[in-house]
């Protein structure tokens, strides 16, 4: 076990110590925000057939090559519609957006270039080039053409693309079920009036939010009172789960009995204390394979520790290959609390300003119980271990906190 390691250390740890989920087969449509386990590969040309860009004419572009034309309409076809007769010289199909251009078409004349005659013929008013409006089959995908890896995680056009090649199920590496346990005689439930001595569990909610932010399936929070009895059944109950993240516990206070409890259900604690601020007694092990989190429950801290720490897990067991977020450099416009020998995740709001520099200040005492400093962040700044002050001016890196 490890102990007072660095920020960097304790991640490497966590991520060392996480494995890539198994892949399950699932609707399609319940797939945003998985990883792929297989290629998706085109069965058809998409569109499978050359078809019309625009409401219009189809129509053979020679016929038009003096720039006006009278035809007769020979057929009708709406999307959806199967064309029945061949467009030859002197004739024309009206054709919708969407629908099959008949044989022999070569060039689609839009409806504003034409004019109806009184006889039924139509005339055109312009020549189209040949093959304007005409999208032809296999544009946007071949048969046969890879268009999805596996390893990619799903997102919104995914979605899209799959059911455009009739992808009803998919191959994905399943979400981690996570078990959050918040612990303490001071909880109550979020419904329940407050009474002397007590507080509202927020630290549980809160982070079953970000577990479903994160791409896992958190199950309903369990709650633990600080008895070893208590917490010897929660840990049991939450052993349904891929993940067990606790909230509280973790420091060195006499209450703390879930770090003992871990320990005899028979935990390999991997390390206890990252030098960081909030969250330093943060604790990391395995329980039965499975990666247990002891994160300290004042509502910051465990917000801050599931951000770094819980959340590039979660990506790792999706199966994504991006697990942090990416970090932008911002000037501090304001001195912000430091002090060396620990990394800071400041909670920040970051902002462009009109000469387009990015700049952030913190928002006000970072204290870890004031959970307002966490609902006001747009971001969290990150202040290097070895920093002893953070001035006005300096360069910073930042994180957006896109939830
Ligand atoms: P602990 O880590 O258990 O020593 O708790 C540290 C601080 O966080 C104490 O002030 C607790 O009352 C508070 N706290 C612990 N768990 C929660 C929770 N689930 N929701 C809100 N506050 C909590
Ligand atoms: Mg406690």
């Amino acid at each position: 076990m490890q102990t007072l390691i660095s920020v960097e250390n304790a991640r490497l740890i966590v991520l060392d110590a996480v494995r890539v989920q198994p892949v399950e087969t699932i609707d399609f449509d319940a797939s945003p925000g998985r990883t792929l386990a297989e290629d998706i590969v085109s069965q058809d040309d998409i569109p499978p057939f050359a078809n019309s860009a625009m409401d219009g004419f189809a129509l053979l572009a020679e016929d038009v090559a003096g720039g006006v034309a009278s035809l007769e309409v020979i057929d009708d076809i709406p999307a959806g519609a199967v064309p029945s007769r061949e467009v030859t010289r002197g004739t024309c199909a009206r054709i919708m957006t969407g629908a099959p251009v008949p044989a022999g078409a070569n060039a689609i004349a839009p409806v504003e270039w034409t004019e109806a005659l009184p006889d039924g013929r139509v005339r055109i008013k312009r020549a189209p080039a040949p093959g304007m409006h005409v999208r032809p089959a296999g544009q946007d995908a071949r048969r046969g053409q890879r268009m999805m890896a596996s390893g990619e995680v799903v997102t919104p056009p995914g979605i899209g693309m799959l059911a455009t090649l009739g992808y009803a199920r998919v191959a994905v590496r399943k979400a981690p079920v996570v078990a959050v346990i918040a612990t303490g005689d001071e909880l109550l439930h979020p419904s329940e009036p407050l009474t002397p001595g007590r507080i509202r569990n927020s630290s549980g909610y809160a982070l079953c939010a970000q577990v479903a932010a994160a791409g896992g399936e958190p199950l309903p929070p369990l709650l633990a009172r600080d008895t070893a009895d208590s917490i010897r059944l929660v840990i049991q109950q939450a052993l349904v789960a891929d993940v067990l993240v606790f909230s509280g516990g973790v420091s060195v206070g006499d209450y703390d009995l879930v770090k003992q409890q871990l320990d005899e259900a028979g935990m390999e604690l991997l390390f206890w204390k990252v030098k960081q601020r909030p969250g330093n007694p943060l604790a990391f092990g395995l329980l039965q394979g499975k990666p247990v989190f002891g994160l300290p429950g004042n509502p910051v801290s465990s917000a801050m520790c599931f951000e770094q720490y819980v959340r590039p897990a979660l990506a790792r067991m999706l199966g994504r290959t991006t697990l942090t977020r990416p970090r932008h450099p911002a000037i501090l416009a304001a001195d912000t609390a430091k002090v060396p020998g620990l990394h800071f995740f400041s909670r920040g709001v970051a902002r462009y300003e009109a000469d387009g520099r990015l700049t952030v200040r913190d928002t006000g005492s970072q204290a870890s119980n004031l959970y307002s400093s966490v609902l006001a962040a747009n971001c969290i700044i990150h202040l290097p271990e070895s920093w002893a002050e953070a001035k006005a001016g300096t360069q910073v890196e930042i994180e957006w906190l896109t939830w």
